[in-house]
């Protein structure tokens, strides 16, 4: 066992993984280094409950820590995320590992916590407890990465009959504008090209009784007015929360993506009204003409929960047809199960998990071929790539390198030579293949101008004005909102 070393083990979501970052990079700040499993003194497994079965997997993931580890009662474990909320103190077993459990509103506390829990072994800490607001988490330096992810709120209330966030990461707590800005221009100024705001419902942000006064519109454009910017994502959006202005942002902020992912969930307005959505399926068409009125190359990706409780062949069939009628680039779809302490947990008329399990492989098929299809059509298109590594796969004397397009979608391209570092870098291309989820590129040119702009950032402006990010009052696209 390596002394003051860490591994961390992150399920789930780019929220996860970005906490996942922050936590790994405090321990570094404090002196640990990272290690592999085996050799760790303090392993934190990251948790996820989106997804089936995740009392499982965190066991199975226990299991695999205690056997790399041999049981070793030095070795401390700590449990963080939504299971460890959901599971609380049954997480700690006599003789067990387990000595920590990290809620999402306790992580900015665990840096603090494992020092504490290493010097005194006997103890047990749990930071399961929901903060009032948003608890800034304190800068850490990371090496520079070409797409930085920026946390612009924490939990979520909107109580979708089947979710577990509202009650595994709270209500929700927008961040301050300001903090956001001040960290989107220290990621600028590492040298990311591309920010990715994060948050469970991002478009709510500033609605809830911590926001500042600014709007998400608002933050978007203070956002994407930063020097150093090339690029500006943001996930995940509710439909419902759609404001004008934030369509409206996608045909006036050129660094706002043409890529957005919109949870869909259900085509079936019967469906959707159980899940307590509060859209339905003409609004969402109407969202998704707007949005392609602004842009018309948007792309569009989501997520389908197939075999909700109740959901018959035809409101199943509804859903293929909104698939096909909205052309989703993407989605990410699986079957529904129920997640302890939901509405729908409780809801009668559970589906057969075989009549389930059918319908997502009919979803699935129906959606490989729009993704083939509207993949199919790149082909000949020039774009640029922000190039984001090497790929895995490599050819002699030149180095094959891995990025994506504005719309998301991963690219593959080869550059001559194999010592320079293109990461971080814009290459114009033009698109020659497009394979299953993936397209295949040339380039087409030199690199792109200012492909170190972010030196322009300069020093943290420290005379913003009191709100820079603040808007009017929101109003929403989908009148069912
Ligand atoms: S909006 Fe998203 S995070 Fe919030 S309850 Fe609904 S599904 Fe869960």
């Amino acid at each position: 066992m390596i002394d003051k070393s860490f591994h961390i083990i992150t399920f789930g979501c780019q929220m996860n993984a970005n906490d996942s970052r922050w936590l790994a990079l405090s321990l570094e700040d404090r002196g640990f280094v990272r290690a592999e499993a085996a050799d760790a003194q303090v392993v934190v497994i990251n948790t996820c409950s989106v997804r089936e079965k995740p009392e499982q997997k965190v066991a199975s993931a226990l299991d695999g820590v205690r056997r790399v580890t041999r049981g070793d009662p030095r070795v401390l474990v700590a449990v963080a995320g939504c299971v460890a909320q959901q599971m609380g103190g049954k997480l700690f077993s006599p003789g067990g590992q387990v000595r920590l459990l990290i809620g999402s509103d306790g992580l900015v506390r665990a840096p603090g916590a494992i020092e504490q829990l290493l010097a005194e072994p006997e103890l047990r800490l749990s930071l399961l407890d929901f903060t009032d607001s948003y608890e800034e988490r304190g800068q850490v330096r990371g090496a520079p990465v070409p797409v930085a992810r920026v946390t612009i709120m924490q939990g979520c209330d909107n109580f979708c009959a089947y979710c577990i966030v509202p009650f595994t990461r709270g209500r929700q707590k927008s961040r301050a504008a300001a903090s956001v800005l001040e960290e989107c221009r220290a990621r600028l100024k590492e040298g990311a090209r591309e920010i990715c705001l994060l948050g469970q419902n991002v478009n709510a942000y500033g609605l809830d009784r911590h926001g500042d006064g600014s709007t998400f519109a608002g933050l978007l454009a203070c956002v994407a007015a930063l020097p150093g910017l090339a690029r500006l994502r943001y996930v995940t959006p509710h439909p419902k929360d759609m404001g004008l202005e934030d369509v409206s942002a996608f045909g006036d902020l050129a660094p706002l993506c043409p890529r957005l992912h919109l949870p869909l969930q259900s085509g079936s307005d019967t469906v959707l009204k159980r899940m307590g959505r509060k859209y339905d399926s003409r609004d969402f068409l109407n969202l998704v003409e707007r949005l392609r009125k602004t842009r018309p190359d948007m792309a569009l990706g989501t997520d389908i929960i197939v075999g909700f409780p109740g959901e018959s062949e035809k409101d199943f069939g509804d859903t293929l047809n909104m698939v096909h009628a909205c052309e989703f680039v993407s989605s990410f779809s699986f079957c529904y199960s129920d997640r302890p302490g939901t509405r729908a947990a409780l809801f009668p008329d559970k589906v057969d998990p075989a009549v389930s399990r059918e319908r997502l492989a009919r979803l699935q098929s129906l959606q490989d071929a729009l993704t083939r299809r509207l993949l199919e059509k790149r082909v000949g298109q020039k774009t640029e790539i922000l190039i984001e590594g090497r790929s895995r796969r490599q050819e002699a004397g030149k180095t094959s390198w891995q990025g994506r397009d504005p719309y998301g979608v991963p690219v593959h391209l080869v550059l001559s030579g194999n010592t320079e570092d293109y990461t971080g870098k814009m290459v114009p291309v033009i698109i020659t293949q497009s394979k299953k989820y993936t397209l295949m590129a040339q380039q087409a040119g030199g690199l792109c101008a200012e492909q170190s702009n972010f030196e322009k950032a300069g020093p943290l402006r420290k005379d913003l004005p009191a709100n820079p990010c603040a808007g009017k009052a929101k109003k929403n696209f989908t009148p069912g909102a």
